[in-house]
């Protein structure tokens, strides 16, 4: 009977292909290992053709159907994403058991969003780990979650202090219900009594801050830390993935390290207003671009959304495409020099993989956070300024892309993201700290042969 980790992805793109590397990662530490794959299924979705993923036989994948929350349930849609998989908590319990009469379940790692499913793996008492598919800063102020609450209320002082990570202003932090802050401090405490946490980073981008994770300084009990794993990076590289609106041949035409990227990860949207301003920006950095236009409408055409005659007036310099584009093999391509993003790690990750330098524009979810790490920790982007009607003007956008592109301190931003480029390379290369934390790990998953109730039988 083989031994089995099973990875339980959390909803949505990103999550399920960090997931599937990982679960590739391991096999190449540890090929003995078989790997398992949980997809969460929601009610009324297709479910994921994971055929497109290029596995072989070691990972298997199982869907986990969720069941519709029962009615009257008044749960708003960001503490959802963190509650939903709960609702197919017993299918997990079921394929859980099924999976254990063909291979012994080493461990359960859990996508950190999905850290209700943990009320099925205690049960079977099953060794669980979680997997922090974003950086050690967004986990640290997770993990201080308490304390930067009641400090929130003390007037005196307008910033907030975690150790390993620059001084965050209070009002850098999003707020946020209270129902959600709750699932914060549930989260928190089932995360910290765990086996372990595995960390999508690694120890030269995000050093200060990982220490003071494994010295235990954020975690509410600092004397008894949960394990810490920085794995990372870990990048999903599509295979297959088309580019049909033509960005890599056009690509192909243009200058080395010439052309600026915008592109804002899944579910960044904008207003009419926002793209207009982009699109005035870009023209007066006469910089090239490419540039991954979503609205907040579908419907709404290119020239709908741009000002009259961008479109005519910028065809030499820039290409527009609609909603998608192939990013991770853009910014691989020679002609990319710089990126506007959102700051979703992945996106992150990607930037540092290729070492394209940045200009950090955050949007949601931990955003804030990262861009406060790359640009005042790390120092490979520059940060863009809203204005106060939250809209980034076309003046700040030009000023900030040419900065990028055609200044001395965008080249200094260049070499050091390009350093960051080689050290993520040694990172996971034999004796780097990435393959140490993954081969601490995996020699854990070895040795640890836990009580679990499921036995082959039951
Ligand atoms: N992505 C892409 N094309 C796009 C937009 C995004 O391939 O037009 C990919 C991107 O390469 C990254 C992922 O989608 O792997 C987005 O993840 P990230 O964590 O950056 O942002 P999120 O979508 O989670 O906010």
């Amino acid at each position: 009977m083989k031994d089995t980790i099973v990875l339980y992805s959390a909803i949505g793109r990103g999550h399920i292909f960090s997931v599937v590397e990982l679960g590739k990662l391991i096999l190449t530490h540890n090929p003995s290992f078989s790997i398992t794959i949980l997809i969460p299924t929601p009610p009324n979705t297709a479910t994921v053709d994971t055929t497109t993923f290029g596995c072989d036989s070691s990972i298997t994948f199982h869907h986990i159907p969720i069941s519709p929350p029962p009615s009257g349930t008044t749960l708003s849609p960001p503490s959802m994403i963190f509650h939903l998989v709960r609702y197919g908590n017993h299918n997990l319990h079921q394929v859980l058991q099924s999976i254990s009469k063909i291979s012994k379940i080493k461990a359960v790692v859990l996508d950190f969003l999905n850290y209700t499913a943990n009320e099925v793996t205690t049960t079977l008492d099953i060794p669980t780990f979680y997997y922090h598919t974003s950086g050690a800063a967004p986990l640290s102020v997770l993990l201080y979650y308490k304390t930067i609450k009641e400090s929130k209320k003390n007037e005196q002082c307008n910033y907030i202090e975690i150790q390993g990570f620059p001084r965050i202003l209070k009002e850098e932090l999003p707020s946020y219900p209270e129902e959600l802050e709750n699932i914060f401090l549930d989260l928190v405490a089932t995360m910290s009594g765990s086996n372990g946490i595995i960390i999508n980073t690694f120890h030269a981008l995000e050093g200060r801050g990982i220490k003071a994770l494994q010295e235990g300084s954020c975690f509410p009990d600092e004397s008894n830390p949960a394990p810490i794993f920085c794995i990372g990076p870990v990048i999903s590289v599509p295979g297959g993935e088309k580019d049909e609106n033509g960005c890599l041949s056009w690509l192909d035409s243009q200058p080395s390290q010439s052309v600026v990227l915008l592109s804002f990860g899944s579910l960044g949207r904008f207003s009419k207003t926002q793209l207009k301003e982009i699109a005035i920006g870009l023209e007066k950095s006469e910089q090239r671009f490419l540039w991954v236009v979503r609205s907040e409408s579908d419907e709404d055409s290119l020239e709908d959304l741009l000002p009259e005659g961008f479109l005519d007036r910028t065809k030499e310099k820039g290409l527009v495409v609609r909603n998608w584009a192939p990013q991770v093999k853009i910014l691989s391509h020679d002609s990319v020099g710089g990126f506007v993003t959102h700051c979703g790690w992945n996106s992150v990750l990607e930037a540092v993989g290729e070492g394209v330098p940045m200009v950090a524009w955050p949007l949601y979810a931990e955003q804030h956070l990262n861009k406060i790490g790359l640009v005042q920790e790390m120092k490979i982007a520059l940060a863009l300024k809203e204005s106060e009607n939250g809209i980034v003007s076309a003046t700040e956008l030009g000023d900030r892309v040419k900065e990028l592109m055609d200044s001395d301190k965008g080249r200094e931003i260049r070499e050091r993201v390009l350093k960051m480029k080689e050290s993520s390379v040694e990172a996971r290369s034999e004796g780097g700290s990435s393959y140490v934390d993954l081969n601490r790990l995996i020699r854990l998953w070895k040795e640890k042969d836990h009580l679990s109730l499921l036995s082959p039988n039951t």
